[in-house]
């Protein structure tokens, strides 16, 4: 397991420090099922499921995962074979997942270092990319996904999920999450941020991603129970690309 480089983010870095500290303040409590990540803990069985089927199977491959936070999808990938690195730039999430990957005897490596810079260094060096719930709080998304782009091989598929632009997810994600059932700690998420499928896929294009596959991940209030639902991508979504060969 490689250590976290304990390098402050550069100014230059696409990131909100305001959202860094709200995860590393929350951080502790990444791996409590019934906290805040609850809801992280509860998809990640089936965002797990519709990466492993795109990508027929997860062994041997090399998975960056970026803003892993806690790393509750990157651990999940890595005991499932995958050769992950999970990177972040918050302090605390890192330094969690680190110890629970400790605990748990999963092999995998986390670094703090922005998706740009990585890309910079490592250019087409993996065989896929994953990239969950993180888009919505970067200042910059679109440079997110161009280091995504730049980081994955030629051919390799990258899968993104965050949050729609439009009144019902104002409605479930901010008022039912954050205020009526109080999942999520108010002000977790930010209106403005959220981003349209049709503008991720137009960056993602604009990135050299094509589209391969897109579902929507909806929550049933009464049952407590998520499920992946290809037709409603209303709230919450997942995209699946491919970077051209
Ligand atoms: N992807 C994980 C965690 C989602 S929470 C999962 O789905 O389980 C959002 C994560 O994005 C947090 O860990 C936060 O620190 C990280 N994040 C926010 N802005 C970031 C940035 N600019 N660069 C890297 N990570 C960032």
């Amino acid at each position: 397991m490689t250590s976290i480089a304990d390098t402050p983010a550069s100014p230059a870095d696409n990131a909100d420090p305001a959202e860094l500290a709200k995860f590393s303040a929350l951080a502790s409590r990444w791996w409590d099922p019934a906290s805040e990540f609850r809801p992280l803990h509860e998809i990640n069985p089936l965002r797990l499921n519709w990466i492993r089927e795109a990508l027929g199977g997860l062994a041997g491959r090399r998975i960056v995962d970026v803003g892993c936070g806690g790393g509750i999808l990157a651990e999940s990938m890595a005991r499932d074979g995958a050769v992950v690195r999970g990177i972040d730039l918050a302090e605390k999430p890192l330094k969690v997942a680190e110890l629970h990957a400790l605990e748990t005897g999963t092999d995998i490596a986390y670094e703090k270092i922005a998706a740009e810079a990585l890309a910079a260094r490592e250019p087409g060096s993996c065989d896929a990319v994953t990239c969950m719930e993180m888009l919505e709080h970067v200042p910059d998304p679109e440079s997110v996904i161009r280091a995504c782009a730049t980081l994955a091989k030629p051919g390799a598929p990258l899968f993104f999920s965050t949050i729609n632009r439009n009144p019902k997810a104002f409605l479930f994600a901010i008022v039912g999450a954050e205020y009526v059932l109080r999942m999520l700690p108010r002000g977790t998420h930010e209106y403005d941020k959220f981003i349209k499928p049709s503008e991720l896929v137009g960056a993602a294009r604009r990135c050299g991603l094509e589209l391969t596959a897109m579902t929507g991940l909806t929550y049933n209030p009464v049952s407590q129970r998520y499920r992946l639902d290809a037709r409603d991508v209303s709230v919450n979504y997942l995209a699946a690309f491919r970077k051209a060969a």
